[in-house]
């Protein structure tokens, strides 16, 4: 074929396809322009399709190397953490510590006040409700339940300032206590010495006061109360005190004679027999005597008298207790 480039442009081909059986057929006519552009805009596809994917290649590639790079930083950070973590433990184990001693100062001066006022120092329904895991580390420090209770209930600089305020309160309470257990004391001391304890029980036959006397007949001062009670009946201290008396008196027979302090005397007559001698110390209710009728009596009966300041006053208001009566000595005598 001899033709010029320029007329071969311009010439239209013909493309025509047909199936064995003449059935089906394809004709496509097109001029070479046509076969330039479809080339042109091929490879103009390619190379745009190429550079997506080289693009699309690069992205991924960044967001590898991103990614590792975030690994790294949180692994330091994890470590960091850890780091921390293992400090605030060992903080906390010794801040725990530190609020164990203390606890157990709390403890001790507790114990010291318990033992001040008289109350039991009770810790093992203490240690029935600390949990077994913190028992043996707790328990070995002297900690009691409550406290531990008391020590994970909030931040450690809060519970330690508590505990150091309580250390304060319990330090500042416990000359009040002292204070408080000797008026205690003074007033036990006391009231075992004021006479208001039944030395006999029995009818009372004779109250204090005039009355026509029994054997003389006429009326005469009765200078104690006559308690009626089978002969040998025990006869007790109505207080604590020392025996000044203990013999055979004109009128009142076989006699005892107590010296309470606080200006109190009892005495106990017509008794059978004495089981006290002069300058014994008898405590309240300890038996002194045994019910007799010596002296001038007509059976066998106590006469008992409380002698006040040297005046013999009426023992029966005595046979009750009374806290006025021992604020009175108190105040009275001055002691405290
Ligand atoms: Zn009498």
């Amino acid at each position: 074929m001899s033709l010029k480039s320029g007329s071969f442009l311009r010439h239209v081909f013909t493309l025509r396809l047909v199936s064995e059986n003449s059935q089906i057929s394809f004709t496509w006519r097109f001029k070479p322009m046509h076969i330039v552009i479809l080339a042109l805009v091929s490879v103009c596809l390619f190379f745009y399709l190429f550079k997506r994917s080289e693009n699309a290649h690069s992205f991924e590639a960044q967001k590898y190397a991103y990614l590792q790079e975030s690994n790294k930083e949180l692994s330091l950070h994890v470590d960091k953490l850890r780091e921390e973590r293992n400090r605030l433990a060992g903080l906390v184990e010794m801040q725990n510590i530190e609020l164990a001693d203390r606890l157990r100062e709390v403890e001790h001066s507790s114990a010291e006040v318990r033992n001040i006022i008289g109350l039991p120092n009770n810790r093992t329904e203490d240690s029935k409700v600390l949990p077994d895991r913190k028992r043996s580390s707790l328990s070995s420090r002297g900690v009691l339940a409550k406290n531990y209770i008391f020590l994970n209930s909030g931040g450690f600089s809060g519970i330690k300032e508590q505990i150091e305020a309580t250390v304060k309160d319990i330090e500042k309470l416990k000359p009040s206590a002292v204070k408080y257990v000797k008026a205690l004391k003074l007033r036990r001391s006391v009231a075992s010495m004021i006479p208001d304890a039944i030395p006999l029980s029995g009818v009372i036959t004779s109250p204090f006061g005039n009355r026509i006397h029994p054997v003389y007949g006429y009326v005469r001062f009765h200078s104690g109360v006559d308690i009626a009670a089978p002969f040998g009946s025990k006869i007790k201290a109505s207080a604590s005190g020392v025996v000044v008396e203990s013999g055979y008196m004109s009128g009142y027979g076989n006699t005892v004679v107590i010296s309470h302090g606080y200006g109190f005397r009892t005495l106990y007559a017509h008794c059978s027999a004495l089981k006290a001698s002069v300058g014994q110390k008898v405590k309240k209710g300890e038996e002194i005597a045994s019910v007799g009728s010596t002296g001038i009596s007509t059976g066998p009966h106590l006469h008992y008298e409380v002698i006040k300041d040297g005046v013999q006053v009426n023992p029966e208001p005595y046979f009750e207790y009374s806290e006025k009566r021992i604020d009175n000595v108190i105040a009275r005598y001055g002691i405290n």
